[in-house]
Formats: structure tokens, C-alpha cells, sequence
């Protein structure tokens, strides 16, 4: 038996409220979180908890007075940033610091070989946040911060990104296209939020070739799905060959969803982390460290989750 399978939690992610009826609620995390314990598996999981990012990392991905402008809307008690959609509360700045502290606790337990990979079932999510503006519920960027800091404190040089929530990731996506040593991947249903990701993004100067955006249309399902994954993006991976893979594992792609219209099941999430497992095995020395962003349907999530992580344990 090798090093185990991560799972990062903590109930402190309940308190980012994000008030009455706001798809992404804490309840989301709740759900998942008991319906993990009655699963066959969950003693077999390294449970970590996360301590806050401290301010350094956050810097690496986002200008440090947008950090000081989170900070003090929540210290104000504003409703909301920058636009309705992104909900705070008074303790949403401490919260999303431990959102991101979870993906490099992560980062750390897989790097230092206490855990083979893992999984963060983390909120707020983070792949719509840019530089300098939260967007889409998302305050602080956790996996573009998680690869910035794999990259200065493990020494490594290439990373993965794969983002399969529905919706594109804006924030990610700009953090890294002028970069070569990033490789960003999304698959999102198109036309939709937030309107980018368009197929002829494909990165700027020097990261020209390390974007891929594939829009995907409403109602598509597994089978199509995962062909476009393995046939168009998989060779590009494998060519890439990454140090390190990083998930924006957000399950809005689920056909029970209902902030979207793609129609995959739990086993295309299972499918995708095979074959990510696979080329981890191949170029990154099996390193996987996966970040819940999106998924709106509770059961769905709850399932979709067991089923990612019962690949990643396999
Ligand atoms: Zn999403």
C-alpha cells in the first residue's frame, strides 16, 4: 500500500455565509461532508485540516490591495463584492484564507509524500476570481495560488490545471495564459457564464499553446464528453508532461444540476480521474491535488465527490 488519499475539511467553511437562497451555500459542504462518513471508505482517507494562507501566497496570484479591499468590505459588514453574486459576511475574508490554506496544506501533505494525492472540499471556490475583482462567488483564486506556491516552495516547473466545473475560469485562465509553465485546461458548457473561454484563447506570448478552452454544449453527455476529453485534450496533457496536476473540481456539469444544462453522470468524474491518475503516474510522480469549485445539486455533489475521490484512492 502506498501513501493514502487526502481529504481536507473543516467546519469553519461553514461559516462564509453567503445569505437566504445563494446556491452557494454552506449547506453544500454539510451534505457532502456526512454522506463521505457513511461511505465504505472514509476511514481509509487522511482527513487534514487547513490553516489560513498566510498573506505572501495570496500575493502570488492577486494584487495586494484587492486583498486589503476583501478584508475591509468584510470587517464593514457588506452584503456583497464587487457584484451581487458574490456574497460575504462578516467572516468571509478569514474563511476564504483557510479556502485557500486548505489547497496548500494539501500541496504539502502531497509533496512531502503523506498522502498520494487529495482532494479540498473547500468554499468559497475560486477559479472566477481575477487579479484585482472577485466574480461568481469566488474571492480568492485557490488553485492558481496552489500552483504558484508548488512551484516556488517544491521547485517544481510545470503544472497542470484542469478545470472541469461548468462554467470557465476566467481568473485562472488570465493568471496564466502569458505563462508557458502552466498549462490550463477547461471544459465548459458555451455560451454561458462568465462569456469566456471561447475556443480560440489559447494563451498570449510566451503561454501561446497552454490554454485550452473546449465549449461545450447544452445537454451534452458522458460519452461525448469524455471523447472530447481524451481525444483532444489528453494528447496535449501527455505532450505537456506536467510536474504536478491540479483540479478546479467543480461537479455543475452534473445533469442534475441546476445552474447548468450539461448532462454528465458521477462516472464521468470517475473516468476523467483515471485518466489524470494515469498521466500523473507518467510525468508528476502520481502528485494530484484536486479543489472543489462548483456543484449546485446537493446528492449529485455528495456523489459526485465519492466518486472522485474513490477513483483517486484506487
Ligand atoms: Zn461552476
Amino acid at each position: 500500500m502506498g501513501a493514502p488519499t487526502a481529504l481536507l475539511y473543516d467546519e469553519r467553511y461553514l461559516l462564509h455565509d453567503s445569505g437566504i437562497e445563494h446556491p452557494e451555500s454552506p449547506e453544500r459542504l454539510q451534505a457532502v461532508w456526512e454522506y463521505l462518513q457513511r461511505v465504505n471508505f472514509f476511514p481509509s482517507l487522511l482527513l487534514l485540516k487547513p490553516e489560513p494562507a498566510p498573506l505572501e501566497w495570496i500575493e502570488l496570484v492577486h494584487d495586494p490591495a484587492y486583498i486589503q479591499r476583501v478584508k475591509e468590505t468584510c470587517e464593514k459588514g457588506a452584503a456583497y463584492i464587487d457584484s451581487l453574486d458574490t456574497a460575504l459576511c462578516p467572516a468571509s475574508y478569514e474563511i476564504a484564507l483557510l479556502a485557500v490554506g486548505g489547497v496548500l496544506k494539501l500541496i504539502d501533505a502531497v509533496f512531502q509524500r503523506k498522502a498520494r494525492n487529495g482532494f479540498g472540499l473547500i468554499r468559497p471556490p475560486g477559479h472566477h476570481a481575477e487579479r484585482d475583482l472577485s466574480l461568481g462567488f469566488c474571492l480568492f483564486n485557490n488553485v492558481a495560488i496552489g500552483a504558484r506556491y508548488a512551484q516556488k516552495i517544491y521547485k517544481i516547473k510545470k503544472v497542470l490545471i484542469v478545470d472541469w466545473d461548468v462554467h470557465h475560469g476566467n481568473g485562472t485562465q488570465h493568471c496564466f495564459e502569458g505563462d508557458p509553465s502552466v498549462f490550463y485546461f477547461s471544459a465548459h458548457e458555451y455560451p454561458y457564464y462568465p462569456g469566456t473561454g471561447h475556443s480560440w484563447e489559447k494563451g498570449t506570448g510566451d503561454g501561446y499553446g497552454t490554454v485550452l478552452n473546449i465549449p461545450i454544449p447544452g445537454g451534452t453527455s458522458d460519452k461525448a464528453y469524455l471523447q472530447t476529453f481524451r481525444e483532444t485534450f489528453l494528447p496535449l496533457a501527455y505532450h505537456f508532461k506536467p510536474d504536478f496536476i491540479m483540479i478546479s473540481a467543480g461537479f455543475d456539469a452534473h445533469k442534475d444540476d441546476p445552474l447548468a444544462s450539461l448532462d454528465l453522470t458521477e462516472n464521468a468524474y470517475r473516468e476523467m480521474t483515471l485518466e489524470l491518475k494515469k498521466l500523473a503516474k507518467d510525468s508528476a510522480q502520481e502528485r494530484i491535488v484536486s479543489a472543489l469549485e462548483g456543484g449546485y445539486n446537493l446528492e449529485a455533489l455528495a456523489r459526485s465527490v465519492e466518486a472522485h475521490l474513490r477513483a483517486l484512492m484506487e
